[in-house]
């Protein structure tokens, strides 16, 4: 028998976060708290009162689209290669939290800071800027976190590595943190410190990497395989 049922999802909000690019979000939600996010909710659903009660909640479950992967590079992939695994390793799609998957959906536990109007305001994202909600559900910490749970392909946090800053790159830093009124320098630590590299990649010290936060765009390099330098901060006009 063939199951041909057809779903039409509608967003129910747009997240504004500070990734402008995907190459350094975490890979998951809580990793980086400096990641402040609003989820500005869209008609119908732009009403305070769709948010009511959310104030005695600590977090909520985002439920997303995965915009920015093309819809043909995640059709009938039945198995895909987690950056945990080194990028080589291939295990089913359903036991791992690939973007790459059926309907790509994406799931993200957040902390909610502050309700305003019709906005929400969350921290802890690992969500491209201008992505889809689809829906937001609060956390129910009896049902939702279990001390019996394991997952023995992602144990653990991630490794942190150590973040450097050349001394302009830090000033620079502080300029752009009070111009756009944001915890820069905290954000950016926190998401470099996860090691963005591909876990397949070697160590190139001289290589120079990238990646754009709101519209400044921060280059780093690796003097060593566990430490990052910060060389430079530039806002993209
Ligand atoms: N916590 C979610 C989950 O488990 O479903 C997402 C996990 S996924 C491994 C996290 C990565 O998705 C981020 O590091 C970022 O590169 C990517 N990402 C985040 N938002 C995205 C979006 N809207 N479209 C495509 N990729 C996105």
């Amino acid at each position: 028998m063939q199951h041909s049922v057809y779903l039409t999802i509608h967003p129910i909000a747009i997240a504004h976060t500070p990734f402008s690019e995907k190459f350094s979000i975490p890979r998951q939600p809580g990793l980086a708290p400096a990641a402040i996010a609003k989820i500005e909710l869209i008609p119908p659903y732009d009403e305070p009162l769709a948010l009511e009660g959310l104030e005695q909640v600590s977090h909520v479950w985002l439920l997303f689209h995965f915009h920015g992967v093309p819809s043909t590079q995640s059709e009938h992939r039945l198995r895909v290669r987690p950056p945990r695994l080194g990028g080589n390793e291939k295990i089913g799609v359903f036991a791992s939290r690939s973007t790459h998957r059926p309907n790509g959906i994406g799931q993200s536990l957040v902390k909610v800071e502050r309700i305003e109007g019709s906005c929400l305001w969350v921290s802890g994202v690992d969500l491209l800027n201008g992505t889809p909600i689809i829906d937001i559900k609060p956390y129910v910490p009896y049902a939702d976190c279990l001390a019996s749970a394991y997952n023995h392909i992602a144990p653990d946090t991630p490794e942190l590595i150590e973040v450097n800053w050349r001394e302009g790159a830090l000033h620079a830093a502080e300029q752009q943190s009070q111009r756009l009124q944001q915890e820069v320098i905290a954000l950016i630590e926190q998401c470099l410190a996860q090691d963005p590299r591909p876990a397949y990649q070697k160590h190139q010290p001289e290589r120079e990497y990238g990646a754009q936060f709101w519209d400044i765009n921060v280059r780093w390099r690796y003097p060593t395989a566990t430490s990052i330098e910060v060389i430079n901060i530039v806002r993209v006009t």
